[in-house]
Order: C-alpha cells, then structure tokens, then sequence
C-alpha cells in the first residue's frame, strides 16, 4: 500500500502546512503510554514490527526517524531498564524501546526513564540550531544518560532542520515527504499473531497501516 493509494499527494508543500521544520524534533508534551501489549514472543526482536509502530517510526530518545538513517534495518530494541538488571524484563513488552543505534549505545547499561511513562517534551527542548536543552532536571539526566548534546549528534540535528527548512522554501513536496511522511513499508499488525495474546487489542485499530488504510492517516509528522 503505498502513500498515493489512500491520499492525494499534495502539488504544493504549503499545502503540508507551515514552518515544516517545528516537526522534526518535538518531543511529547504528554505521557505517551503504550497502544500495544503483543506477548510471548521467544526472543525480543520478534516484538520490532509492533515497536516501530508504537514508537512512530523514530528513535524513543533523539527522535531520529527511520529514514534518515537506513529504515528499520537502521534501528536496534533497547531494554528501558537494563537486561542485566531486570532479567525478567527481556521479553517484556511494555520494557522494550526502539532506539536508534546510537542512543542504544550510548545508554548501554543504565536506565532511564521509560520514554512511553514519562512525558519527554516537559523536559527537553531542540531548539532552531538543531541544540537541545534541558527543561528540568529530569532533561538534565536524559541529556547526560543518552549524550544528547553530543556535538556529531547537535550537527545531525541541524543538517536535518536545514534539509527540510531548504526543501520547503524549494517547493519540494517529495523531499519533505519523504524526511517528514511515515515510510511505505508500515506493518500490517492485524495479520500478526503474538503467542501469548495482546493485552491492548484496541491499539491496531489506531495503528498507522489502519490509519493509512482508512485514509486518516496524516501525510507528515
Ligand atoms: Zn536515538
């Protein structure tokens, strides 16, 4: 199913709306929870397909999307609260992060808070130049715990913000499309079967391949 199915494409990219680089890197302003509880899965990487899902495509915790590294293949599962720690966590869901590699390593073996309980957007902010800052303490600790004001991850941030700022001011629908719009290849969670049931069956209905699907899905985010 691809993008033009369901939605028309705009000629336009004022049609997309305004000021397109204030979507790059906003972090949520409220708890975000969970929509899906898949279980049972034997081993962790099973659960990718619903974790992209849940987590929009992007890294939990610099908000890198999918692609602008290498899609999917390019991120990686982290563990919220360490294997070594919580061992019965391995396999637990609602413990499970998609991260992109680098935040994955940089946090390898400490915890920080779960990015599906905590609210991140009350305590980090990115701002034009593509510099986080810390709200509050607890955006002190996330900035600290992931590196996220590693220069090499500062100037990422700000190639993204000025690729985008560019293609809008060029007109270019498909390019912000493709940096700004969900990817072709989102999961079709309804076909899958977790072993163990999922405790949040009502999540499909909200999942972006059944909004894509009933053309309620948006072209960019
Ligand atoms: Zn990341």
């Amino acid at each position: 199913m691809s993008k033009a199915e369901h939605v028309a494409v705009p000629a336009d990219v004022s049609e997309l709306g305004g000021a397109l680089d204030q979507h790059c890197f906003v972090y949520p302003q409220q708890i975000p929870g969970r929509k899906h509880g898949p279980q049972g899965y034997a081993y962790y990487e099973a659960y990718r397909d619903w974790l992209r899902d849940e987590f929009s495509f992007r890294c939990a915790y610099c908000l890198m999307r999918e692609p602008w590294l290498r899609g999917s293949s390019g991120f990686q599962i982290d563990h919220s609260i360490p294997q070594a720690q919580y061992p019965a966590g391995i396999l637990d869901y609602d413990n499970l992060v998609y991260t992109c590699p680098w935040c994955n390593q940089a946090k390898a073996g400490i915890a920080v808070p779960n990015p599906a309980e905590v609210a991140y957007g009350k305590a980090l902010q990115v701002n034009e130049d593509g510099i986080i800052q810390a709200k509050n303490d607890l955006g002190l600790l996330l900035i600290e715990g992931l590196k996220l004001d590693h220069p090499e991850l500062t100037s990422q941030r700000r190639l993204v913000l000025r690729i985008v700022r560019l293609a809008e001011a060029k007109n270019s629908v498909s390019v912000i499309l493709n940096l700004l719009g969900y990817p072709d290849d989102l999961p079709n969670l309804r076909r899958k079967r977790p072993p163990a049931g999922n405790t949040r069956p009502d999540g499909i209905h909200s999942s972006c391949y059944q909004l894509r699907y009933r053309g309620e899905l948006g072209l960019i985010y």
